[in-house]
């Protein structure tokens, strides 16, 4: 490897305030999308700051208090050295970091909308099903790029999901250039629970009712995957579910299939972009996991940064793609 590539500058990661915004988002409006779907449009100041290109395929944290401490808002505070901490998630017996999709922004108007899948037994889930005018909860969004990819060139994108990433899914299909080939199958409860997915695209929407089996535990989607009429042509597949069945997905996709993983421009690192080319791409993410929370799992995460950023930087020093540790290591 050259010197030149392995003293690149070491890129800026995290969440600064220059890629970065962050504060508490108060609810304005609620309505159900589906009887367990509860969107919330949301308003902050703070939304305004963001940079109008922003795009819409883009995740952020959102911060919420158990039930009991909704009147004590969390908002990732900005430090001396211009970096924004969040560990009183982390540190709070009552506050909780979650992950969730932009399903609409509007940067002039300030507002956002947030589709919260109501289930069981969650934190973001309860406090989502009683939210009012008013209710908010802190945020922090990234204007990075890595949580960006454009249109894969291919000749079909094919979006598996279970009603969680029906946001992300749904923003996909509502971006695709007139004519362009997709598949969706998607997971959700029953048919009350299907929403209209507006495209341009030549689209074919799969929907699958895991019935009475609880979500997570249904094997439906990966077996709809395995007996998929598979289209023609190079294909580009967005998997995003509960970890076991992304995992899965991932590995019938890769060794049954022969799909590699997408290949991007992630810590200021360039991929080998040339290597997908020609070929048919995965990008997987799990969503949430059975028995676990994501507060849990940022905390294991962090616990474990020193020996990851060990793994980075060896794959990095020779010439490989740091992704490919993080897509190992969210299966092991
Ligand atoms: C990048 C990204 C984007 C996401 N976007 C969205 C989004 O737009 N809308 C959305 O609703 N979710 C989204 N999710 C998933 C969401 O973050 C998780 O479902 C989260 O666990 C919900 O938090 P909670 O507090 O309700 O449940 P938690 O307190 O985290 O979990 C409590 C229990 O419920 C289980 N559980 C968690 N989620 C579900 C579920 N959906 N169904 C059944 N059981 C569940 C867990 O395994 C755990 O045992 C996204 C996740 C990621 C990583």
């Amino acid at each position: 490897m050259s010197d030149s590539a392995s003293s690149q500058a070491a890129p800026m990661m995290g969440y600064h305030e220059s890629n970065s915004i962050a504060g508490v988002a108060r609810v304005i409006r609620a309505e159900y999308v589906t009887p367990r779907v509860r969107r919330l449009t949301v308003t902050s100041d703070e939304l305004a700051k963001l940079p109008e290109d922003l795009g819409w395929n883009r995740p952020f944290r959102a911060y919420f208090s158990t039930p009991g401490f909704y009147d004590q808002i969390y908002a990732p505070a900005l430090q001396d050295d211009g970096m924004y901490a969040d560990t009183f998630a982390l540190e709070q017996e009552h506050a909780e970091v979650r992950a969730y999709t932009m399903r609409r922004l509007d940067i002039p108007a300030r507002e956002l909308d947030v589709d919260f899948v109501l289930h069981d037994d969650g934190v973001a889930s309860k406090w989502a099903e009683s939210a009012e005018e008013g209710s908010g909860f802190g945020f922090l969004i990234s204007t990075m790029e890595m949580f960006t990819s454009g249109l894969p060139d291919v000749d079909c994108m094919l979006l598996i999901g279970d009603d969680t990433a029906i946001p992300h899914i749904a923003n996909v299909l509502g971006a695709l250039p007139e004519g362009f080939r997709a598949v969706a199958l998607l997971e959700v409860t029953d048919e009350d629970d299907e929403q209209p997915l507006g495209s341009d695209g030549d689209v074919t929407v799969q929907w699958i009712h895991r019935q009475d089996q609880p979500a997570g535990a249904s094997r439906q989607l990966q077996e709809a995957v395995r007996s998929l009429v598979w289209p023609q042509g190079t294909v580009h597949a967005y998997v995003a579910a509960e970890r076991g069945a992304v995992g899965d997905i991932r590995g019938y996709l890769r060794d049954e299939r022969g799909f590699v993983r997408r290949k991007g421009e992630v810590f200021g690192h360039a991929g080998p972009h040339d290597a997908d080319v020609g070929k048919s791409t995965y990008e997987v993410q799990p969503y949430w996991r059975l028995g676990t929370t994501t507060t849990d799992e940022v905390r294991a995460g962090q616990a474990d940064m020193g020996k990851m950023m060990e793994k980075f930087k060896a794959v990095m020093d020779a010439g490989g793609d740091p992704m490919d540790v993080l897509d190992e290591e969210m299966f092991a």
